[in-house]
């Protein structure tokens, strides 16, 4: 009897072949997902980046789940309207959709810094919400961006993070700053999802 629930007991606490377990990648969106023209306000400028479908439906075969998280401060500067960043995301997602890509929801802040709001990042606003909305266990996530504040925003809940790109400029610059869940920087979407897919 104490054999059997002791089996039990150590079978539903998770592990690999917990069959429940949702696995999520906490994307950004611009220079991460699309180029970035700057201020991106016209869905017929939006363009994939090199690496992105390749490294998605590899996650996705995997079982990774998709969500975008995303500062458009130029909602708040009145340099993207409301409708606009709606047409911009929608055409983002039909990109994607042509190659079986499937996102789960855009989450975005259109505050600038002096409104001090929880949602800009690095505030934790926006993983919070993916986390508690889609009943995500923090340590089977990732977040994968082209700014290290992307990834300080999970810093808090334990996320680990890759950085792609080079935005952030040479290593030893943005290392005293870097969120100690920083655990990779690649080139590319293609090449985060490699490293997701050896944990
Ligand atoms: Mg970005
Ligand atoms: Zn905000």
């Amino acid at each position: 009897m104490t054999e059997i629930s002791s089996h039990s007991v150590r079978y539903q606490s998770g592990g690999p072949h917990h069959s429940f377990m949702r696995k999520a990648v906490l994307l950004d969106r611009d220079k991460t997902l699309n180029a970035d023209p700057g201020y991106l306000n016209d869905p017929d400028k939006v363009e994939l980046l090199p690496g992105v479908v390749q490294g998605l439906s590899k996650l996705q075969a995997a079982g990774y789940m998709f969500m975008v998280l995303t500062n458009q401060s130029g909602v708040g500067r009145g340099l993207i309207s409301p409708e606009q960043l709606y047409a911009v995301n929608r055409r983002l997602l039909e990109l994607l959709q042509r190659d079986h890509i499937r996102i789960e929801r855009i989450y975005f802040c259109p505050h600038v810094d002096a409104d001090d709001c929880h949602c800009r990042k690095p505030g934790p606003g926006m993983v919070d919400a993916a986390l508690n909305e889609f009943q995500l266990d923090p340590a089977h996530c990732w977040l994968v961006g082209d700014r290290l504040r992307d990834l300080a925003c999970g810093e808090h809940r334990g996320v680990p993070g890759i950085l792609i790109g080079d935005e952030e400029g040479p290593e030893e610059r943005w290392r005293p700053s870097a969120p100690e869940t920083l655990k990779h920087h690649v080139a590319n979407l293609s090449e985060a999802a490699d490293r997701i897919l050896q944990v």
